[in-house]
């Protein structure tokens, strides 16, 4: 049985990025690039106005003050969006609007609350230093500049920046296809009341938000039975997927039936269980290179086993330079007691919160694999090491923070 980090490293050895292509600027964001991306253009292209105000010659204000205030011919106005017509001269000003190119001969703007605001005639009260509220061109990036790097995720920073440098199509790594297949006889959508002996479908929904919240695309599929030949069915039909995530039918009940499918469809089982708890029956197949991963039912385990193995897997064929969530180190805080010998690594959920310059964590409650209620307060999983059997109350633990820690 492999440990979570041997499991973890086998599949991120079988798994590449998806090959990259060019894609609009409004199809970006949260995708990784797949190339560094350089600026084309200058930015800004032009010297401009940084202000509203008159664009002068500052020589012409050296004597300028409150009592002997220097007086300057207004030559017209520039909006943004217009060219000069002539150039500024010693003794003029031109009306000039934030981001109007600067005219030839001035050297800074007056900004208009600092001024008397005529049309023919403006009157200026201290002297200016040459280039105040002025962006000149290329200040801010230039051409070949890069602006992202390869592996990079893309945010809206990055797309401002991209659109003003004249990238209108990035070279992006695509949004990985996931299929979702949910399996087991007692299971029944949200929608219906279950009759008895059945549960709702929890994993079909908590797994495809999981899918999405990572920027890839869930592509739910009709529950499936515990039946072999619809499990098969539903298996080939959802090859067309990039990669396939089932949950239920793959431990060693009597209707488990997830393994010898997905043998029988020519999958390579890679591997199969993962020394953790909760959540032990991982098994992970490639047809292909296609990854397939075989999650048990209990939807704590399955959304855990879905953020730990699944995640950095869509990450990388999503082209990520960055697998994994941050890790950090919190005092636990009433301590934990677990199974003497276990050989297990455990994965607890908890709320991590920031105090005093430090990590606490406290348990979200009962830690069973079946229990929902851990997962909606939690912010991060503590994991505890094989052969760990307690953590003093205050005792540290590692954390993989799934959210923000909480402030405090
Ligand atoms: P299995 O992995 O199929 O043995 O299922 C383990 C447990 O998880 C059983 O109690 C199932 O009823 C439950 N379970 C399986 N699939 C789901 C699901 N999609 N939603 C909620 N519970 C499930
Ligand atoms: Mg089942």
């Amino acid at each position: 049985m492999l440990t979570p980090v041997e499991a973890l490293s086998a599949i991120l050895d079988h798994v590449a990025a998806l090959p990259g292509a060019p894609r609009p600027l409004q199809d970006i964001l949260g995708l990784a690039a797949a190339q560094d991306l350089r600026s084309l253009a200058q930015v800004p292209p032009f010297t401009n106005s940084a202000m509203d105000g008159y664009a002068v010659c500052t020589g012409d204000l050296v004597s300028a003050s409150r009592a002997h205030p220097v007086r300057l011919r207004v030559l017209g106005d520039l909006a943004a969006g217009d060219v000069p017509k002539g150039a500024v001269g010693s003794g003029e000003a031109l009306r000039i609007m934030t981001g109007a190119p600067l005219p030839e001969g001035a050297d800074a703007v007056v900004p208009v609350e600092d001024t008397t605001r005529g049309t023919d005639w403006v009157e200026l009260r201290k002297p200016l230093r040459p280039g105040i509220h002025i962006r000149l061109a290329g200040e801010d990036l230039q051409v070949g500049q890069r602006l992202v790097q390869a592996g990079q995720g893309l945010r809206p920073g990055d797309i401002g920046a991209l659109a003003a440098a004249g990238l209108p199509t990035v070279n992006v790594h695509p949004r990985v296809r996931v299929a979702v297949l949910t399996t087991g006889d007692e299971l029944v959508d949200v929608s219906e009341e279950p009759g008895p002996g059945r549960i709702r479908d929890a994993n079909i929904h908590a797994v495809c938000a999981q899918v999405a919240a990572y920027g890839a695309l869930p592509v739910p599929y009709p529950r499936v039975p515990d039946d072999r030949a619809t499990l098969m069915q539903t298996l080939k039909s959802a090859l067309e997927a990039d990669v396939i995530v089932t949950t239920g039918g793959i431990s060693v009940g009597d209707y488990d039936f997830m393994k010898d499918m997905l043998e029988a469809l020519g999958a390579e089982r890679i591997f199969w269980k993962v020394a953790q708890k909760p959540g032990g029956p991982l098994g992970f197949w490639m047809l292909g290179h296609k990854p397939i991963f075989g999650i048990p039912g209990n939807p704590v385990a399955a959304m855990l086993m879905v953020e730990e193995y699944v995640r950095p897997a869509l990450r990388k064929m999503m082209g990520f330079a960055k697998l994994h969530r941050p890790v950090g180190e919190a005092k636990l805080e009433a301590g934990w007691t677990g199974k003497v010998g276990d050989p297990r690594t455990t994965f607890l959920r908890v709320v991590a919160r920031r105090e005093d310059g430090g990590m606490h964590a406290r348990l979200t409650g009962p830690q069973g694999s079946a229990i929902l209620s851990s997962m909606l307060v939690a912010n991060a999983l503590a994991v505890i090491p094989e052969g760990v059997d307690r953590v003093a109350p205050g005792g540290p633990v590692v954390l993989h923070l799934t959210e923000e820690p909480e402030d405090h």
